[in-house]
């Protein structure tokens, strides 16, 4: 074999060299030591022993067992059993946003006639993906009240209603829904009962409430960062895990080994994180109510958050995100001008980072809502791991502003 710069290199040598590069330096069986962190693990092909094993493949999938990259990796899997365990579930699917395993997981429960149920204070684009994409496919939509009582409730439902959902507290307005009693409702119903669980990680253990389906924006605390995007969605009945994961496996849906490796590593500080941030939040919501300027403040552990009662009853804790209202005299343009200039608290969405972040959410809060709520300026704050004196310091700068508008 001639190359074209002249030089030869026969058939043994590149056979003897692709050999080499195939076959060398290729996973050994474990040894007696092992690292505290397991790899991250990447593949798309499994290899099996025999083709007897080959074929066995379809129990495995339901069970966290390699088959095929596609179906999961054991980096994904470790985060799989984490995410069951706090959720206090059986199984846990990873997919690639915190948005894909809302969407992801109503698609799993329901088909086409089928009514759905969302609350008014659901994360926009769970709203979104219900009136723009469901609806193509015959699935239509109720928005109820997220405070509503049984009666009320009763009234949304239709004799296809195959899923209530809800996101407790809600996006932005906070409310804490009364999760024992929608969940006896849908059950009585016939319904599926899923569960937006992402404010609640770790202070909400869904299935002991009757919650069928809980999802998780890994995005947001796990991870911790600021530097991942995925979800997951956990059940804890056999029957649940069959139509969640035949759903991932038709949609193919999958992780990256980084991303899943980085939300454990993340995981192991989620306490301290946790406990730190909601104690500094919790400081900043009872030191803003007694601001002037400040009409409200939407804090579940406050007694004037909407639901209050049902985070007393039903929550270990509160994270450190919290919404604030202004007073109906404060301009909307002085909230900007204030917001632009606080020096700790960056612009932008998201939360459950290590860093503190401000979000107008005046915008949402007059989208979603019909009415009943008020038109206030106001903003939702996400606490980080800075001190508490600088953080009320800089709140109180922004404030005092507003007095010169
Ligand atoms: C952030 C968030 C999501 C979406 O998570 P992404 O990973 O950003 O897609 C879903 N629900 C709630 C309540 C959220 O706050």
């Amino acid at each position: 074999m001639t190359q074209k710069n002249g030089k030869k290199l026969d058939n043994t040598g590149w056979s003897r060299l692709s050999t080499l590069l195939t076959h060398s330096a290729r996973p050994k069986p474990p040894s007696e030591g092992v690292f505290v962190n397991g790899p991250v693990t990447r593949g798309s092909t499994v290899l099996f022993p025999t083709v007897k094993d080959l074929n066995s493949n379809d129990e495995k999938r339901y069970n966290h067992e390699l088959t095929y990259g596609a179906m999961g990796n054991d980096t994904q899997f470790s985060l799989e059993a984490l995410i069951a365990a706090i959720e206090g579930g059986q199984h846990a699917q990873i997919v690639g946003s915190g948005l894909l395993a809302c969407t992801f997981a109503l698609q799993a429960f329901l088909k086409s006639g089928d009514h759905l149920l969302l609350p008014d204070s659901v994360y926009g684009p769970t709203r979104r993906f219900a009136l723009k994409t469901l609806s193509r496919f015959g699935i239509e939509t109720s928005f109820y009240p997220p405070l509503a009582g049984e009666e009320e409730l009763k009234s949304f439902l239709k004799p296809n209603s195959a899923v209530i959902f809800v996101e407790s507290p809600g996006s932005h307005t906070f409310e804490v829904q009364d999760i024992k009693m929608i969940a006896r409702l849908a059950h009585e119903n016939g319904a599926k009962l899923l569960l937006d669980n992402s404010w609640g990680i770790g202070a909400f253990q869904p299935f002991e409430h009757g919650v069928d389906v809980s999802i998780q924006a890994l995005t947001k605390y796990p991870s911790g960062h600021s530097d991942v995007v995925l979800g997951a969605v956990t059940v804890a009945d056999k029957a649940d895990w069959k139509c969640l994961r035949d759903e991932a496996i038709y949609m193919g849906l999958c992780a990256s080994s980084d991303d899943c490796w980085l939300t454990l590593r993340g995981l192991r500080t989620m306490a301290l994180r946790l406990e730190k941030q909601s104690e500094t939040a919790y400081d900043l919501a009872v030191w803003l109510k007694s601001r002037p300027e400040i009409s409200m403040v939407r804090h579940p552990a406050l007694p004037e958050c909407p639901g209050h009662e049902f985070w007393k009853r039903d929550f270990h804790g509160a994270s450190g995100v919290f919404g604030v209202e202004l007073q109906s005299d404060v301009s909307l343009s002085a909230m900007e001008n204030m917001l632009n200039n606080l020096h700790y608290f960056g612009i932008g969405a998201s939360w459950g980072g290590y860093e503190s972040l401000v979000l107008p959410t005046q915008g949402s809060i007059t989208r979603c809502y019909k009415s009943g709520v008020p038109q206030n300026a106001a903003f939702r704050l996400q606490i980080g791991l800075e001190s508490y004196e600088e953080l009320r310091q800089d709140l109180e700068r922004g404030l005092e502003s507003l007095k010169t508008k």
